[in-house]
Parts: structure tokens; C-alpha cells; sequence
């Protein structure tokens, strides 16, 4: 079946809504708009998906707010009214989704959250237990330590990050355009629509030209976006945020916009991953059970399991999991320290918090986090 065809079974989706679309002429909320959206993404949700929301906007609340009819020309001004703007932003975004039952969690990043292993794990669970809970995550930048988007427009590498983070099967990028086109079509009459190509597809760099004067990004951060999301397996979509009901027409396969593909599935690619990319720190000796379960059930590692820890690690980095006679047979993303690990395994993962005084989470590597060899 086609990519396209099966975005009508995609579980995870994250949407990016830039400011090109959320501004009125560059100034103030386009609040009808964001409704239209919150109608669509609450339709979206209801159908059992979940969501991450990357939405821009804050500078242009704040704006607003601060009664500002010129943007800004230095950026502490710029980050000052995002400060302001975020707040009305995630007010909005809320009062349009309680309209559906829906509940709403402002979630600022930067990038270093997202490089860093033990925030990585931080924002993943987080994120991962909101989406669990039904409520939709509002991701923007945290424009009052990072400028990237205020000066790069971003917020899409964000959201190709957050893609990655939940392991996202799709990104949806809403733009002021209806996709990428073969050349700039509002010079060139000949331009065409791409609908489908690999991310991977070089071309596409030359065709990306330069952003409008809104959207700061530009297609050549979106294609990048989608290379980054590709990483983990999810297929990108650049799409006119304008166009009616394109988030449902979008899930039913309907061809609109550029798809982006990324050429693994996001599980093998995540696996690839993690096997490849991160030098091993630790290692943990698990018992013949711990091995089993692992090997032949696919379930996480739980601190009952393992008998004896070594070497330096914190919380999200890269251990090495033996069994009893030193042979490697697995590998993943630690939840504890090696002075917590050592405090709790060989028990049951109730006694954690009493152990610990706190519980960051049950298992030791979540399965997801956990490559066999
Ligand atoms: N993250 C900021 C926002 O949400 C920056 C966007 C901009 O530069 O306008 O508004």
C-alpha cells in the first residue's frame, strides 16, 4: 500500500503549524484559523491518534498583547514578546480544544533538551505520558533561553526533533504554500506541485528557494526538517496549512501537498539508531530470566532482573546489557544512574520509590529504548 494510503492507520502524528499561517498579516493571532485547525486536530485525535502540536506564534501574541503594531528589530525585544505571546498562544490553542473535550499542556524545548540524553528521556516520558492521557502537547521553542527560531524560523527542525522523540510515523509541516514546487511558482509559471519523493532526494535542495518574509524558514528548513525526521522512520508532509479541511483530507489519503519519505520504518530505524550511534558506558549482568524474557517476549528490562552493574553512566545513557557468562545480548537507553541502578536491581520495581525516594520509571530500559543483538 502507499505511504499516503496508510496515513489512515498512522498512530502518531506531530503537526507543525508555523507563523507564516498563525499571524494576521504579521500581526496579532489569527484566532479563526487556529479554530479551523484545533477543529480538524481534534477529529484527528478522536480517532484514536496521537498528537504532538509544534506551534509558533508566540511573538505574534505578544505583539498583540504588548500593543505593538511593528515586529521587532532586536531580539531581546523579540523574546520579550514571545514571552508575553506564549501565554496567550496556549490560552487560545486551549479554549479552542475544550470545545472538543480535549485538554491542552504547554511543553517548551530547545534543542540541547533534545541532544542532551538524560532530558532526551525527560521530555520523551513526558510527552509520551500526556499523549497517554489524552491531552494534546503544545511544543514551542523556548525563546527565552534559544533564539533559533526567531533567528532561523526552526520551529521545523524542532518539529522533525519532537517527530523523532515519540517516534512520530508522520510530520505534518501546515505552510503558507501548498507544498514544494520544481521552481518558485509565484515567478514561474511552469512550476509543478512534487507530491512524492524520497527525503533523501538531492535535488530537492535546489528547488528549495527561499522562505517567504514571514515564514522564516523557508523550504530549505523544511526539507532539512524532513531529513532529520526520516532519521526515525517518519514521513514528512509539506503542506498549504489554508487549504480546507487538510488535516482529515490529508488522512484519508487525498494527494495533497509534498510527502517527504523516509526509507525505514520508524522501529528498525530507531533500532539502527541506537545500535550505532551512542558510545556504551555501563554495562549491566542480567540473569538467565531477564535474558529470556528480553530475547524471546520483546518486553523491557526491569531492575528484578539484573544481578550486577558496572562502569560510569547517568539516566539516558547507552548501556550494555550480558548474560551470565559476560556475552552481550543487548543494548539500550538506561533509566537510572549507575548509583541508583545499583540500589534497586535484583527488585521488584515497587520498591523503587522506597528505595530511591522517587521513580523515574518502572523498567530499567524501556523496551522501546532497547536493541537485542
Ligand atoms: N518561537 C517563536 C514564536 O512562537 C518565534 C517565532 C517568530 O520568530 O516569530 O513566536
Amino acid at each position: 500500500m502507499s505511504i499516503r494510503a496508510n496515513l489512515n492507520s498512522a498512530r502518531r502524528w506531530v503537526v507543525k503549524i508555523g507563523s507564516a499561517l498563525l499571524t494576521d498579516n504579521g500581526r496579532g493571532l489569527d484566532e479563526k484559523a487556529i479554530a479551523g485547525w484545533v477543529e480538524q486536530l481534534a477529529q484527528l485525535q478522536k480517532q484514536g491518534v496521537e498528537l504532538v502540536l509544534v506551534s509558533s506564534g508566540a511573538v505574534a501574541a505578544g505583539m498583540t498583547r504588548l500593543g505593538w503594531s511593528q515586529r521587532p528589530d532586536t531580539i531581546h525585544e523579540l523574546q520579550a514578546a514571545a514571552a508575553v505571546g506564549q501565554t496567550g498562544l496556549v490560552q487560545t490553542y486551549e479554549q479552542e480544544f475544550s470545545r472538543y473535550g480535549l485538554k491542552t499542556a504547554q511543553v517548551l524545548l530547545d534543542h540541547d533538551d533534545l541532544s542532551n540524553r538524560q532530558r532526551y528521556l525527560n521530555a520523551r516520558s513526558t510527552i509520551r505520558a500526556l499523549t497517554g492521557l489524552g491531552v494534546i502537547p503544545i511544543v514551542n521553542e523556548n525563546d527565552t533561553v534559544v533564539t533559533d527560531e526567531i533567528r532561523f524560523g526552526d520551529n521545523d527542525t524542532l518539529g522533525a526533533l519532537v517527530a523523532n522523540l515519540v517516534e512520530a510515523e508522520v510530520l505534518v509541516i501546515l505552510t503558507d504554500q501548498d507544498g514544494m514546487f520544481t521552481a518558485d511558482p509565484r515567478s514561474n509559471p511552469d512550476a509543478q506541485l512534487i507530491t512524492e519523493t524520497a527525503a533523501s532526494d538531492s535535488s530537492l535542495d535546489g528547488k528549495a528557494g527561499d522562505g517567504g518574509k514571514l515564514g522564516r524558514g523557508g523550504m530549505i528548513t523544511k526539507v532539512k526538517a524532513a531529513r532529520l525526521a526520516a532519521r526515525s522512520g517518519a514521513h514528512t508532509i509539506i503542506v498549504g496549512g489554508r487549504i480546507d479541511n487538510v488535516i482529515g483530507r490529508l488522512r484519508k489519503g487525498e494527494l495533497l501537498g509534498t510527502l517527504l519519505t523516509a526509507d525505514q520504518q520508524p522501529q528498525a530505524a530507531r533500532k539502527r539508531w541506537l545500535a550505532g550511534h551512542l558510545q556504551v558506558r555501563g554495562q549491566l549482568q542480567l540473569d538467565d530470566g531477564a535474558v529470556r524474557v528480553l530475547s524471546q517476549k520483546g518486553r523491557s528490562l526491569l531492575p528484578v532482573g539484573v544481578s550486577r552493574v558496572s562502569g560510569d553512566f547517568n539516566r539516558g545513557d547507552m548501556v550494555s546489557c550480558v548474560d551470565s557468562s559476560g556475552h552481550e545480548v543487548a543494548r539500550g537507553l538506561v533509566n537510572y544512574s549507575v548509583q541508583e541502578s545499583r540500589r534497586i536491581i535484583g527488585r521488584p520495581s515497587e520498591e523503587i520509590e522506597e528505595r530511591l525516594g522517587y521513580v523515574d520509571e518502572p523498567e530499567l530500559i524501556h523496551r522501546d529504548n532497547l536493541v537485542m543483538l
